[in-house]
């Protein structure tokens, strides 16, 4: 009897597993975060792997049973989940998660977003920003503004778990500010350095490390490389001797080591979400590496 009781406080012990609040999210940085800052109140999934285009999901039976228990549904809005989200959510018939409903959080609500368009939205071109770059989760910024939205939202649906909720929050706070002294170190060198990104991914991480982008391997930000698109690009590189093309994980490499080796550059296969590498594992830990991963390619080439 003591041994079945012993058994069973440790079984107990060892799997928490009946989280209070299930949180899905779009992508893996955003479940990350919602992790960080639920604890063990909380079970967070994305549906996007980190080594996968944020923009193109490919959906999945599973998504559907997972969106129908979810209590709590995190995106990044401004159309980035529009290519897959929507009738999946739909299959779910899951009320609670709807967008306007209290278990549906909009992300980018309160970050600072670039390039929102001033003028009449259109798709055109094939443009998959349409209002605005839907990746701004890669500035810490915003992952602060993002942290905050999620504490703020775990508290309104789990009130019991409030104080619980502002400790992991300050922990987190604490923990990405200690990471961006780390990064603006590591980067302050290269300040105004300008490279050339495959998507347009990454204005939010460039702004913030005071880097900038030249150009991009897409024409437009869903669209394939042209040839004459890409013979401008390499003729702008080599003008302004931009030393690095930044390649998400999901693209060919072809195209981008052509161009690099035409305009006397080298690729690197940067990463935008949690889980890109496995050693970008949480929200904190993607930073780690993007930021060592590029300073360190900068370092290897006179500036
Ligand atoms: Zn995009």
């Amino acid at each position: 009897m003591k041994r079945l009781l012993l058994l069973g406080s440790l079984l107990a012990f060892s799997t928490p597993a009946s989280a209070l609040v299930r949180v899905v999210t779009s992508t893996a940085d955003f479940a990350s975060i919602a992790q960080a800052v639920g604890g063990k109140r909380v079970e967070a999934v994305s549906l996007a792997k980190g080594y996968q285009d944020p923009h193109f999901v490919e959906p999945k039976p599973s998504f559907i049973l997972r969106l129908s228990r979810a209590d709590l549904l995190i995106v990044a809005g401004l159309d980035l989940e529009t290519g897959y989200l929507p009738p999946l959510l739909d299959q779910s018939r899951n009320g609670k998660i709807r967008p306007g409903s209290p278990g549906y959080l909009d992300a980018s609500v309160g970050c600072e977003i670039l390039e929102r368009p001033s003028g009449v939205v259109t798709r055109a071109m094939g443009d998959v920003h349409p209002f605005g770059n839907p990746h701004y989760w890669l500035d810490p910024r915003n992952g602060r503004v993002i942290a905050r939205a999620i504490a703020a939202k775990l508290s309104s649906l789990d009130p019991a778990g409030a104080a619980e909720y502002r400790t992991n929050l300050a922990a987190f706070e604490a923990r990405l500010a200690e990471g961006e002294k780390r990064w603006d170190a590591l980067l302050a060198p290269f300040a105004g350095t300008e490279v050339v990104t495959y998507h347009n991914s990454w204005p939010t991480f460039l702004k913030r490390f005071r880097l900038k982008a030249a150009g991009y391997v897409e024409p437009k930000p869903g669209v394939p490389p042209s040839p004459a698109h890409t013979i401008q690009l390499i003729n702008l590189m080599r003008t302004r001797r931009v030393q690095l093309i930044l390649m998400e994980p999901y693209f060919d490499e072809r195209g981008p080591q052509s161009i690099a080796q035409k305009a006397g550059a080298r690729v690197l296969t940067f990463i935008p979400s949690v889980g890109g590498v496995p050693a970008a594992k949480d929200y904190v830990a993607l930073f780690d590496y993007d930021v060592k991963l590029l300073a360190d390619a900068l370092k290897a080439r006179p500036r």
